[in-house]
């Protein structure tokens, strides 16, 4: 049978008519070398953003379901078009909303999650010679309602259509040349990385690195479906994801991550009792708020009452703030919206003491306060002032020696400097 291959194109390359016509003979140039293809589009540009705001100007707190309406709008425009495109470079397409494509989700508006993909509206196109395009991003809930997948949930999308598909590979066309070391617009000698493993992604998706959601890593590595994070500008190759034991090389460090789409929340004056915490994160969960670093200091002597620190993303802090306060049992709660997250991640790590110490003393030697600390296996992560997260993650990028390594005059390689 011929090769199937899932195209995604991000919000900046279909951002004006141009890009999308430039995705459509991609999308063309695959199908006419006898591939099946479905094309998973974002919406244009800063559309989505723009969605947002519109939504934030008319209410404080919009209603999920109607927010999911809204948004859900920004990838079918896309798909709409690009079918166009399409059609007049004499080739059948057709666009499917999430919906239509059987990406069935969980009822959790703004985030849902991907149940299952009934793929069946999207083979039949595919047996009929159609290149079919997919909304990115939305699906539709066991409720009926329309969903959205959280913000660059078009990777998971495109991955959960691979998976459905058996897919030969999901490519994610993107504005950069693959997944780098270090985001390329901080570093500008970051390197691209020709392979990286599922669990490093893993680790530095969720630390940060928006080149490809966490989540689609998660379904690739569940389903075994093989990714490749490439440009839309040209044709070199970009950044393979695979497993483990593919890995060449298993570097100390792999690359520095950073966030600032974080919130730190404080909760003063917590019972000193066994099962507060329990209860507080209960309730957190119960509305699906992702905390994300935990700090809590105990009291000396146990007479007086915690304090309690946690980071959620940004979206969430109203939320958790909302939960909090309707606990009604604590001294205050506080949050801080001006903190950052750099990451180092490497699965070298595992096997070598060290690298938390270095960490810290290049932070430190860059006068950056450490306000927050975790670490996983393969990564460290400190929560440190928004202000210091370009200097704290070019100077761990230097400290590794993770820059472009160039030849000099003498013949040897040397990194290049910022
Ligand atoms: P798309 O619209 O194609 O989905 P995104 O904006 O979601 O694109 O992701 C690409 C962006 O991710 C890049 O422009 C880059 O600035 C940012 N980025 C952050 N960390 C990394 C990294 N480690 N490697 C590559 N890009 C990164
Ligand atoms: N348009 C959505 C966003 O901006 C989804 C995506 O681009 O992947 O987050
Ligand atoms: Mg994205």
């Amino acid at each position: 049978m011929s090769e199937t291959i899932v195209m995604k194109f991000g919000g900046t390359s279909v951002a004006d008519g141009e890009r999308i016509k430039n995705a459509a003979r991609r999308i063309v140039a695959a199908h006419e070398k006898g591939a099946r293809v479905v094309a998973v589009l974002s919406a244009q540009g800063k559309t989505t953003d723009q969605l947002v705001a519109a939504a934030n100007e008319i209410s404080d707190r919009p209603d999920p379901r109607e927010m999911d309406m809204l948004l859900s709008t920004g990838e079918r425009i896309s798909c709409a078009l690009a079918a166009m495109a399409i059609h007049d470079m004499g080739q059948q397409a057709i666009s499917l909303t999430g919906s239509q494509a059987g990406i069935l989700t969980d009822t959790s508006h703004t985030k849902a999650r991907i149940v299952e993909v009934r793929a069946d509206r999207i083979e039949e196109a595919l047996n009929e010679d159609k290149i079919v395009l997919v909304a990115g991003f939305q699906g539709v809930s066991t409720n009926r309602d329309v969903t959205t997948l959280g913000r660059g949930g078009s990777d998971t999308t495109a991955v959960a259509v691979a998976a459905a598909l058996k897919a030969d590979v999901c490519e994610i066309y993107t504005d950069v040349d693959g997944v780098f070391n270090a985001d390329p617009r901080i570093v500008p000698n970051a390197r691209m990385l020709p392979m990286v493993s599922f669990e490093e992604m893993l680790e530095m998706s969720a630390s940060g690195a928006g080149v490809l959601q966490l989540r689609s890593i998660e379904y690739a590595r569940n389903h075994g479906v093989p990714i490749h994070c490439r440009s839309s500008f040209h044709d070199r190759t970009g950044t393979l994801v695979v497993s483990e034991e593919q890995t060449l090389e298993h570097a100390l460090v792999t690359a520095v991550t950073h966030a600032t789409d974080e919130a730190r929340v404080t909760v003063r004056g917590v019972p000193d009792r066994p099962g507060v915490a329990g209860e507080i994160f209960t309730k957190l969960a119960e509305a699906n708020i992702n905390v994300d670093m935990i700090l809590q200091n105990e009291p000396e002597g146990g007479e007086h009452p915690a304090e309690l620190s946690f980071t959620v993303p940004r979206d969430d802090l109203t939320g958790a703030l909302d939960t909090l306060n309707a606990i009604d049992e604590f001294d205050a709660v506080e949050s801080n919206t001006e903190i950052g997250k750099v990451s180092v991640i490497g699965a070298g790590m595992r096997s070598h003491p060290g690298v938390a110490a270095k960490v810290f003393t290049v932070l430190g030697e860059q006068g950056i306060n450490l306000e927050m600390i975790s670490t996983s296996p393969i990564k460290i992560s400190c929560v440190i002032a928004a202000d210091r997260v370009p200097d704290a993650v070019k100077a761990l990028h230097e400290a590794f020696d993770l820059g472009v390594a160039v030849e000099d005059a003498t013949g040897d390689f040397r990194p290049v400097a910022p």
